[in-house]
């Protein structure tokens, strides 16, 4: 079962345009999910929630807490006035990410926003906004004008159940199910830190995939299994490298 606070799925996310894939996989697997409902308790044996003005209990022994998070105390502690926050507590930024009454300050990712151009919590926006203040910190110290900061979204890589998935490639390219669910697991395997653990992450998880789960089974069945996963990890590797490119390229960018 699945408690969700918003009328819709997905509302308000980048992954909106998705949501009919999302609730589709839900279905698949049976998963009941109860729209408009908001957690008020989680106790050892029950979820109680609010729905249309009623309380209501839900008998659970395994209750998964998936919703986010909140404003720092240290953010919300912070003297800024309530007219450069929005109504979370987060901050307010110019597009060159300096707080508005104290510039020689910069936030960006979850705790700031933009009235200019809003970004949705992602680590793809906090890493592009990372490296705009970094050159505009750069740029404070040699007296040099300040860039905004630009970010580019790069698409959505979605877990929607074992072995299924939606990838949403640079939101141009849709593909779902266990072809996104290769190339999903594939990027990620090919975006770890260093070659090395790129490298003994795929070799697991290609034993995994291909020698553990089809052991003893017909052999036709773990050579089209072995195609498809390595089908998964090229594809997966071009698209981690052509990211790592756009960010390097980016990184670039803000050195010159
Ligand atoms: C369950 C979940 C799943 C997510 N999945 C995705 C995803 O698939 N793709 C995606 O792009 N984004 C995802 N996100 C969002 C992504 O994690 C955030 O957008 C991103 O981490 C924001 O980066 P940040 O640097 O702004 O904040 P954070 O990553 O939260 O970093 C803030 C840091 O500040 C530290 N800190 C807090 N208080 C103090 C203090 N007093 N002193 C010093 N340090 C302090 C914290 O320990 C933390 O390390 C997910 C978020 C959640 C909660």
């Amino acid at each position: 079962m699945l408690l969700n606070h918003g009328q819709e799925l997905l509302k308000g996310d980048v992954n909106t345009g998705l949501r009919s894939v999302a609730l589709e996989a839900l279905q698949k697997r049976s998963v009941e999910v109860i729209l408009g409902a908001a957690a008020t308790a989680v106790r050892p044996d029950s979820v109680e929630y609010t729905r249309d003005g009623k309380s209501q209990t839900l008998s659970a022994s395994t209750v998964i807490w998936t919703a986010g998070t909140a404003t720092n105390p240290l953010i919300k502690n912070l003297p800024i006035a309530a007219e450069h926050r929005d109504q979370h507590g987060y901050l307010q930024v110019t597009p060159t990410l300096q707080l508005p009454d104290f510039p020689e300050v910069f936030a960006a990712g979850d705790c700031a926003f933009t009235k200019e151009n809003p970004q949705p919590p992602l680590a793809q926006v906090a890493y592009q906004q990372a490296a705009a203040i970094a050159h505009n910190l750069k740029a404070l110290a040699l007296g040099r004008d300040l860039k905004p900061s630009t970010v580019h979204l790069r698409g959505t890589l979605m877990k929607l159940g074992i072995e299924d998935s939606v990838a949403n490639i640079f939101d141009r390219l849709e593909l779902k199910g266990e072809v996104g669910h290769l190339i999903r697991q594939g990027t990620y395997l090919e975006m770890l830190p260093t070659p090395v653990h790129d490298f003994n992450v795929t070799k697991e998880w290609l034993n995994d995939e291909i020698v553990n789960r089809y052991i003893g089974g017909d052999e036709t069945k773990t050579a089209v299994r072995a195609l498809e996963v390595v089908g998964g990890v090229v594809v997966g590797a071009l698209v981690a490298r052509k990211l790592l490119q756009m960010l390097g390229q980016e990184h670039k960018d803000d050195k010159s």
